[in-house]
């Protein structure tokens, strides 16, 4: 029987799994007592789960994915060794989950000291055969563990241009060159800014112009009481008519039966909505609540 193996294939996993011991190596130096809490590795695609207590920042991201790009282009030998159990954790190999191992063990190790892991998998001979490591997303897959997708090989190139596609797109919606995309959009945030804050104070002036407009009644236990238009900012009107009539008893209602109870300093708001029957939710100085049973007062 002739064994057919997929060269291109089998060379595709390998990066990638060389890949992930390196990544493994620079998360231990992050996470001291991070353990591997699972990994896949496709053709030069590699998914690695960790335990960590909190995400890694974008600055360790991009200081991870350096390293592991330094210590391709180092160039370094990746050896597989065949040892006994006892002689790889001396040899301070990492060993993972509760896997069981037999009495002989295969250790890899990428140079001299910088990464040892037991492990049955193929791998690139040289650090160098990975080409290049490009981190896709860090993720948290359950609590206390943190996911990195990566890619590596003729994927980066790939990645490049998916990047630079996205990129260039973004670039023809704004109408400008793809080197000018940030300054663009941080001139259009200064301009939304300036646009939202003129909106706001128009709506404020409109608000406090059409509340004075506004008939008010009065009862017993409120000094004003006033149905408020549904398409108005409702928290705004509550705002602007606080400084209108400050220090009185206020009603403030749609008829949708959303209201706003206004207390003073000698009636409190929450006892005169409890005297009212209506449902409320707040404090002294302001209860709030939708209650049909609003609209018998205005
Ligand atoms: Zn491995």
């Amino acid at each position: 029987m002739k064994l057919i193996v997929d060269t291109k294939q089998r060379y595709a996993k390998m990066r990638a799994h060389t890949a992930a011991h390196l990544l493994h190596a620079e998360l231990v130096k992050i996470f001291p007592t991070t353990k591997q809490a699972g990994s896949f590795v496709d053709e030069d695609y590699l998914r690695f789960d960790f335990a960590a207590d909190r995400a890694l920042s974008v600055e360790e991201l991009a200081q991870v994915q350096k390293n592991v790009n330094d210590l391709i282009y180092a160039a370094l030998p990746v050896e597989t060794t065949e040892t006994s159990f006892d002689d790889a954790v001396k040899n301070g190999a990492k060993a993972f989950f509760e896997d069981k191992y037999g009495d002989v063990v295969r250790m890899v190790k990428v140079d001299q000291d910088i990464s040892t892991e037991l492990c049955g998998g193929t791998h690139a001979h040289n650090t160098k055969d990975i080409w290049c490591f490009v981190i896709l997303s860090q993720e948290a897959v359950a609590s206390g563990i943190k996911r990195i997708s990566a890619v590596v090989g003729p994927k980066v190139y790939e990645q490049i241009v998916e990047r630079d596609q996205l990129l260039e797109n973004i670039a023809a919606k704004l109408g400008v060159w793809s080197k000018q995309v940030s300054d663009k959009i941080e001139k259009m945030l200064k301009e939304y800014e300036t646009m939202k804050s003129s909106v706001e104070s128009m709506e404020t002036k409109l608000i406090a112009d059409l509340l004075t407009r506004l008939e008010s009644k009065s009862s017993e236990d409120i000094q004003k009481i006033v149905t408020i238009p549904s398409d108005v900012n409702f928290r705004k009107a509550v705002d602007q008519y606080k400084m209108l009539y400050p220090g009185y008893t206020i009603l403030l209602a749609t008829k949708e039966g959303n209201f706003a109870l206004l207390g003073s300093i000698t009636s409190s708001a929450k006892t005169i909505a409890a005297k009212l029957g209506l449902k409320w939710w707040g404090s002294d100085q302001l209860v709030q609540w939708r209650d049909s049973k609003v609209l018998e007062l205005l």
